[in-house]
């Protein structure tokens, strides 16, 4: 049998109220922050990846889908959404419409990683991208969207933290800064680090090997060496959290794993999903639309995963929701009414009822028991003594009160039924 690709996953009937509760939360949430949805590809050519995202990051380097189609272009299934928004903001010149345009998604990604609880090669991401504005006020609504979002799935272990990687000056003149303090520890670096020592420095914060992290645990902090403006940008980020009564800590080691971040940077975990805690993650990128060929534009965004924050709700038990029940099932006596009972649920359908029936020609016992597990609000009987008669027989299955109808009234009954 042929099963799916590791790292990818069904989302069954059974899973999709829960996603759909998710989304329609997300959506609300967007909305009320006047974001509006852009959907793009689900593949674009590699260099907007190799470019945007930054040829010395995991995802360039070791996890991105990469192949060549019939015609030779390198094509990649996007690993994030950031360089394809802005990618589309550019191509259709979004900016020039309106000076802050303020985006969100909700888009399947694909990043071939080691498979584990919470990590996939396909999972969907929810998120915002705010291009045109410099405003650290911005910022601060980005932490506040996606921690709203998280509080309205009932998600309760929660915890934010922030970081600012300063200007793009700042980075310049601390990457030196550090790179003095590794020089006579060079040596003992890992080999992925050793080499990032000379192409981006600030990526060895990344490095998962032990030794490297030992390392690097003393080295001076970015956030010590902010220049002024990323300074105050940072103060207001914080002051207005505080405002906002949203509680958030300092993590100096949260550099996030893309290059374009400046400034503000932020990630939202949970305490109850093992070991892979980043529900959620965003920053500020003001360089990133220049590096893709445009003028520099200031943006900030963030993205959240969600079969993880699915797998945190799940845990906390923090909703629950069912299918829809459907409004009619309509059980047949005999057999032969097959064609009447169709012709009837195509009506009531047109009449804008969810309702189904028995295709299979079971009993009527057994239509019965489909009635209750479809948990159908109502029960329309067609046959019997009743058809004949030209009247049908409905039961309210939460009241279980039975009414006879003429056949000819059922716009009426559906009226009374809807209300
Ligand atoms: P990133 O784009 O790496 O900042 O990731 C943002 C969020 O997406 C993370 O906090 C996770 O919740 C989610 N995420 C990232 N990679 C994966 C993955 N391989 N599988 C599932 N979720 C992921």
């Amino acid at each position: 049998m042929i099963k799916s690709v590791t790292g990818t996953k069904d989302i069954l009937p059974s899973d999709i109220p829960r996603w759909k509760y998710l989304e329609s939360t997300v959506e609300k949430i967007f909305r009320y922050f006047n974001y509006k949805e852009i959907r793009t590809p689900i593949f674009e050519e590699t260099t907007l990846f190799a470019r945007g995202i930054g040829e010395e990051t995991d995802i360039v380097g070791k996890e991105m889908y990469t192949f060549k189609d019939r015609s030779d272009t390198s094509l990649t299934l996007k690993p994030e959404m950031t360089a394809a928004v802005v990618r589309a903001y550019l191509e259709h010149s979004l900016g020039a419409q309106q000076s802050l345009v303020k985006l969100y998604y909700i888009a399947p990604m694909f990043r071939q990683e080691r498979p584990q609880a919470g990590r996939f090669r396909q999972f969907h991401q929810f998120g915002a991208e705010a291009i045109g504005s410099p405003s650290p006020l911005l910022d601060a609504e980005m932490i506040q969207m996606s921690y709203e979002i998280l509080k309205s799935l009932g998600l309760k272990n929660l915890t934010i933290k922030i970081n600012s990687l300063g200007t793009p000056a700042t980075r310049e003149n601390y990457k030196n800064v550090l790179k003095e303090f590794l020089l006579d520890k060079k040596d003992n670096l890992s080999d992925d680090s050793r080499r990032r020592f000379d192409t981006n420095v600030l990526r060895i914060f990344d490095s998962k090997v032990e030794s490297d992290q030992k390392l690097i645990k003393d080295a001076p902090k970015l956030i010590d060496h902010l220049d002024e403006e990323s300074k105050n940008d940072f103060d207001v980020v914080k002051n207005q959290l505080a405002k906002f009564g949203i509680p958030f800590t300092i993590d100096s080691a949260l550099v996030r794993g893309l290059d374009y971040y400046t400034k503000l940077t932020f990630e939202i975990d949970s305490g109850s999903v093992g070991a892979q805690t980043a529900l959620c993650g965003g920053g500020r990128y003001d360089l990133l639309i220049e590096n893709l060929g445009g003028k520099p534009t200031p943006a900030t965004g963030f993205a959240a995963g969600i079969e993880r924050i699915l797998l945190a709700c799940e845990n906390e038990k923090s909703f629950s929701v069912t299918d829809l029940p459907i409004d009619i099932y309509l059980v047949r006596i005999e057999n032969e009414l097959e064609s009447v009972v169709s012709e009837i649920a195509s009506k009531l359908r047109l009449e804008n009822l969810s309702v189904d029936f028995d295709y299979l020609q079971r009993s009527v016992k057994a239509q019965m028991r489909e009635a209750n597990k479809v948990n159908a609000k109502y029960v329309l009987f067609i046959g019997g003594d009743e058809y004949k008669q030209g009247m049908l027989k409905f039961k309210n299955m939460s009241t279980s009160a039975e009414e006879k109808i003429s056949i000819d009234s059922i716009r009426e009954f559906v009226a009374k039924i809807m209300q």
